[in-house]
């Protein structure tokens, strides 16, 4: 049992996490995604970011990491890859219930963005039997694929960065792509095309997956259908990486109880959203002037975490104090 469960770990997600930890809460971050980062980490990853307090720049991927760093101090779990689908309440408490588990918590706050990510999927129906079985949509450990004939499907920032990573550790590493625009950030795009005279990529453009060729239960080639002259090439594939980007959906947490529009939760300036025991905060909430920037997500995290903590314990107060006088880091007795 946790005090404070956060559905979603983005920027707002995760800064409620730390948060509730130095209020000495037991807080933990549900999230669809295998990694953290929301938006920051499945969209722009390597885009800078201009207006986030205190950097005068900063990388996505980079302000994610100083987030999760700051989060995670006090213990608080990340709990990825496992998407939120359905909310019980019992005893005085709740449960969220994900695809494979079940998380007792006392209060939630819904960070939750767009809705929970998922990796868009391919298209062609010949992928499906192959989906877990040599297609994969999370890649996971770069050593799985050492001596590997690797395919990655997708010209954007995800496609071009794991060319750029693992084309030294794969046997053959090829890149599909369906146009010969690319999305990819220019240096990393730079890499890749340099990998590729050097010999140890190979970059189809114009091309996208046509079929799927087995060699008895693992895939063996990949027939690729050039979209212009409308020909046919197969290359050798063990392993296939779609890099498609994501699709978001709010799903399950529309038929809470909760008001919600465009698939936006309705909260006051207490982030609360009129169901007891349940704040929301960051991209997913609404109210007049909202603007919907990491920096609010930030502010309203704060709100939500503070108003939770203050409902659950209520001999705390809602006004943290300020951290540079807390014990809980070493400062002034609180
Ligand atoms: C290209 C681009 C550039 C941007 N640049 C800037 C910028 O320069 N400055 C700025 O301030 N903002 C910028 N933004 C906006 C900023 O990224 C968002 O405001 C911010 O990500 C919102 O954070 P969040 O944590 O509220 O939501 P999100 O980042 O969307 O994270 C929500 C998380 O909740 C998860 N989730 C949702 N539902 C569920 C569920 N049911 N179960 C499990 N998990 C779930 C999702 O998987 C996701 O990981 C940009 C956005 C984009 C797309």
């Amino acid at each position: 049992m946790r005090d404070i469960t956060i559905i979603g770990g983005g920027p707002t997600g995760l800064f409620g996490l730390f948060y509730a930890g130095m209020r000495k809460a037991t807080a933990q971050v549900i999230d669809a995604l295998p990694d953290p980062g929301g938006q920051l980490t499945a969209l722009y990853p390597e885009k800078f970011i201009f207006d986030v307090g205190g950097f005068p720049r900063v990388l996505a991927k980079d302000l994610v990491r100083s987030l999760l760093e700051q989060a995670t101090q006090f213990g608080g779990e990340y709990h990825g890859g496992q998407r939120v689908v359905g909310l019980e309440e019992k005893d005085g408490h709740f449960e969220l219930v994900t695809d494979t588990d079940r998380f007792p918590t006392r209060a939630v706050v819904i960070a939750g963005g767009i809705g929970a990510f998922a990796p868009r999927r391919l298209p062609q129906p010949a992928a499906a039997p192959w989906e877990g079985n040599g297609i994969r949509y999370s890649v996971g450990a770069p050593s799985a694929y050492d001596g590997k004939h690797v395919v990655i499907i997708g010209g954007g920032d995800s496609a071009f960065d794991w060319a750029d990573q693992l084309n030294a550790r794969a046997a053959s590493l090829t890149l599909v792509h369906r146009s010969d625009r690319f999305r990819a950030h220019g240096a990393t795009v730079a890499a890749v095309q340099a990998a590729a005279a050097a010999g140890r990529v190979t970059i189809h453009t114009f091309h996208e997956l046509a079929d799927v060729v087995a060699q008895g239960a693992s895939i063996h080639e990949l027939e690729l259908k050039d979209i212009k002259a409308k020909s046919t090439r197969r290359v050798r594939a063990d392993v296939v990486l779609p890099m498609l980007g994501y699709v978001s959906d709010l799903g399950a947490i529309a038929d809470w109880g909760l008001t919600v529009a465009n698939d936006e939760i309705a909260v006051n300036s207490e982030m609360a959203t009129g169901r007891a025991g349940i704040w929301a905060a960051g991209d997913i909430t609404t109210y007049p002037g909202k603007l919907k920037l990491i920096a609010t997500g930030f502010a309203e995290a704060c709100t939500a975490v503070n108003q939770a903590v203050h409902w659950i314990y209520p001999d705390r107060k809602v006004n943290p104090g300020h951290s540079s006088n807390l014990a809980i880091f070493g400062q002034k007795d609180d």
